[in-house]
C-alpha cells in the first residue's frame, strides 16, 4: 500500500470542492499550498555530487501553518525553544473548553471569540493564583488554543500549562499546597463569570457578528442561562500535574503546526472516500478505530480548521511572557537552573540527524557534501535529466 498524503486528496478533491462550496480566500490558499507544496509549482533547486554520482532535486516547501509536509521543522524549533525556557517545577495542564452553545457565535467571530476565550483563561488563572489564599503569585502560562479532536469535529478548547508556583513581589519562590493548583468549581465559576462579561462587552461594543439566524434577545437568553451552573455546565476537562512541563509542551507542539490530520492516520483513499485511524480514548476502548468518510465530508472537516492569518493560537502569559524574563530570571535561579539559553537554530540537516537519518545533502555514494548546480523558477518545470531519487 502506497503512503497516502493530504496532497494527494488535495489534488483529487479539493478543485471540485473549491467549485461548488464558497470559501474563505484564506482557506483557499491553505488548500492551493498543500497542493502545491515541494513541486515544480513552487520552485526549487538542484543539488549535485562534485563527483557526478548523484543529482536531486529539491522543491521549496510551502511553509502553510496547516501543512502536514512543513510541520516538523517548525514544531521541532518552537518545542527547543519553549525547552529552553520551562522552569524545573511542577507544572499543571489545564483545558477550558468553549460551552457547545457557544460554537455558533464562535464560528461566526473565530479571530475575536478565541482571543476573549484566551484572555478569559490568562484573567481567571491570573486572579484566583495572585490571591493569597491559593498562591500569592503571578504563574507562568503558555496558552494553546485547539479546534479539533481525533474525529475532527470542532470542539473549541483552550489547553494551559501552568507553573505549579511563582515569585509574590518581594518575595521567595512559592509553590502550591498539597499538589492542587486550584478547586476546579471555582476556576469554572470565574472562567464562566469572565467569559460571559467579556461577550456581553463585545457584543454591546459591536465587536460580535450574530450566527446567521440567531436574533439579539435570543443571545441574551442564552449567555443569561450560560450564567446557570446548574442549567449548564461550563467544565474544566482536565487540571493534571506533571512533574516537569516539557512533556506537555510537546502535546501542545502536535497542534501548532501541520494541521488537524496526519500522515500516519491516513489509511485508503480511493477517490470518492478517506478512511482513517482514531485513536480510542475512552478506557475500555483501547486501539484505533477506522473511519471512512466522503472525500468531501473530509474536506470541509479539515478546512474548518484553518487558522484566520495573523491569529495567535498560543500565547505567554506572566512568567513565560517575554517582557518578564527578570522575573523568569530570579525563578531559574531560586529552582537551581542556569539562566535561559539561546537555543541552536534548528535546520533540516540538524534535524535529519536527530532523528538518525541519512544526512540528505551528502553522496550516498562517495559522502561529499552535495552542491547547488542550478535554481528551478517558481512554476518552472523540472531539469529534463536527473540520476538518483528525486528527494521529498
Ligand atoms: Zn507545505
Ligand atoms: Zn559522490
Amino acid at each position: 500500500m502506497g503512503l497516502i498524503t493530504l496532497q494527494d486528496i488535495f489534488c483529487r478533491a479539493s478543485p471540485d470542492y473549491e467549485c461548488t462550496h464558497a470559501l474563505p480566500a484564506h482557506v483557499r490558499r491553505a488548500a492551493r499550498a498543500i497542493m502545491q507544496c515541494r513541486t515544480a509549482a513552487l520552485g526549487g533547486h538542484v543539488h549535485a555530487c562534485p563527483d557526478g554520482h548523484v543529482a536531486r532535486v529539491w522543491y521549496n516547501s510551502c511553509r502553510h501553518r496547516s501543512c502536514p509536509q512543513c510541520a516538523s521543522l517548525q514544531t521541532e524549533r518552537w518545542l527547543a525553544l519553549q525547552r529552553a525556557r520551562l522552569l524545573a517545577c511542577d507544572h499543571y495542564h489545564v483545558i477550558f473548553p468553549l460551552p457547545h452553545d457557544l460554537h455558533p457565535l464562535w464560528l461566526a467571530n473565530v479571530p475575536v471569540m478565541t482571543t476573549l476565550l484566551l484572555q478569559a483563561v490568562r484573567d481567571t488563572l491570573y486572579d484566583l493564583l495572585g490571591d493569597p489564599k491559593y498562591l500569592g503569585a503571578p504563574p507562568g502560562i503558555i496558552a494553546a488554543l485547539h479546534t479539533w479532536s481525533q474525529t475532527l469535529v470542532l470542539p473549541p478548547h483552550v489547553h494551559g500549562l501552568v507553573t505549579g508556583g511563582g515569585v509574590p513581589p518581594a518575595g521567595q519562590w512559592v509553590a502550591v499546597r498539597h499538589g492542587l493548583l486550584l478547586p476546579v468549581r471555582v476556576v469554572m465559576a470565574v472562567l464562566r463569570g469572565k467569559m460571559l462579561d467579556a461577550i456581553r462587552q463585545a457584543v454591546a461594543r459591536g465587536a460580535l457578528t450574530l450566527p446567521k439566524p440567531m436574533p439579539p434577545q435570543q443571545l441574551d437568553t442564552l449567555l443569561h442561562r450560560l450564567g446557570h451552573p446548574t442549567q449548564t455546565p461550563w467544565n474544566v476537562w482536565s487540571m493534571e500535574c506533571y512533574r516537569h512541563g516539557a512533556g506537555v509542551v510537546t502535546y501542545l507542539a502536535r497542534y501548532l503546526r501541520g494541521g488537524p490530520l496526519k500522515h500516519a492516520r491516513l489509511v485508503a483513499f480511493d477517490g470518492a472516500c478517506v478512511t482513517l485511524l482514531s485513536r480510542a480514548r475512552h478506557e475500555g476502548t483501547a486501539g484505533s478505530q477506522r473511519m471512512t468518510l466522503p472525500v468531501a465530508d473530509r474536506l470541509q472537516r479539515w478546512l474548518l480548521h484553518v487558522s484566520v492569518p495573523q491569529m495567535r493560537v498560543v500565547r505567554y502569559y506572566g512568567l513565560y511572557h517575554h517582557t518578564h524574563a527578570d522575573t523568569l530570571a530570579v525563578c531559574r535561579t531560586a529552582l537551581g537552573q542556569p539562566p535561559v539559553a539561546a537555543p541552536v537554530c534548528l535546520d533540516w540537516q540538524a534535524l535529519c540527524a536527530q532523528r538518525g537519518e541519512a544526512h540528505p545533502e551528502r553522496c550516498p555514494t562517495c559522502g561529499q557534501l552535495l552542491v547547488c548546480t542550478g535554481v528551478i523558477p517558481r512554476g518552472g518545470a523540472p531539469p529534463p535529466v536527473l540520476t538518483g531519487e528525486i528527494a521529498a
